[in-house]
């Protein structure tokens, strides 16, 4: 049985129960059925809170199971087990404002300039990412970060969907965005869909709207060789 990703749906669950699938005694690691701490990936570190009043400390999805960490020498669950979690949503919601501010540096540059993001990484209310630009455009720092919090001023409503494979694969924006990189076994991607700037198959969680973001900061930008640049943000509130 797979565990359920509870926050592919609803990325504004703080707590939840669930069934302990399987333990790991030599890792203090559980899977359950179900949960709604995330699991790194896609850029995104994972979440952390407390599983059966244990710390978690690391959050990994294997196969089809999602594994918890657990700190502390507490006893760990049994299998069969229900438990309760709850997440530290001050991190998971930084880290939410963070996901939703590199779509929007995305879109922007996408929109200004037409060039691909190639990588980029996030903490919460950090982050980088790059960009396939060549030279690096006048005043660029200071002009990204006032297209940015422009659309950030915008309030531009972020629509989480679900649409079959066969679909998204001929969607103009999901194309530009490299959905052909989601596995073939994959039948339904998902969708995050900032209302009118960007579009990407996104398995991570965001805030609602643009504005629920605050401000970026463009603290740095620098030249990581020939046709990459990098771009260095903080998140501050608005
Ligand atoms: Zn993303």
């Amino acid at each position: 049985m797979a565990t359920d990703l509870l926050y592919l749906r609803d990325a504004e669950l703080r707590s939840f129960d669930a069934v302990v699938l399987d333990v790991d005694a030599d890792g203090r690691r559980v899977a359950l059925d179900r949960t709604a701490f995330y699991a790194t990936g896609g850029g995104q570190p994972h979440d952390t809170g407390t599983l059966a009043g244990l710390p978690v400390v690391d959050v990994r999805k294997e196969g089809e199971h999602v594994w918890h960490t657990l700190a502390g020498d507490g006893p760990l669950p049994s299998a069969g087990d229900e438990v309760h979690g709850e997440l530290d949503w001050e991190r998971r919601h930084a880290l939410m404002r963070t996901h939703s501010a590199l779509h929007v540096l995305c879109g922007v540059i996408w929109h200004e300039w037409r060039v691909p993001v190639t990588g980029g990484n996030m903490e919460p209310l950090s982050a980088r990412m790059d960009f396939e630009l060549d030279p690096t455009p006048e005043n660029f720092g200071p002009r990204v970060e006032e297209l940015v919090n422009a659309e950030l001023a915008a309030d531009r409503p972020i629509e989480v969907t679900f649409l079959p494979r066969a679909e998204a694969v001929l969607d103009e924006d999901l194309i530009r965005t490299k959905v052909s990189l989601v596995p073939d076994s994959v039948p339904e991607i998902r969708v995050v869909d900032i209302v009118g700037l960007d579009k990407q198959a996104d398995g991570g969680t965001h805030v609602r709207s643009t504005g629920e973001v605050g401000r970026v900061r463009v603290v740095k930008t620098e030249s990581k060789g020939k046709g990459n640049k990098r771009i260095r943000i903080e998140v501050v509130d608005a």
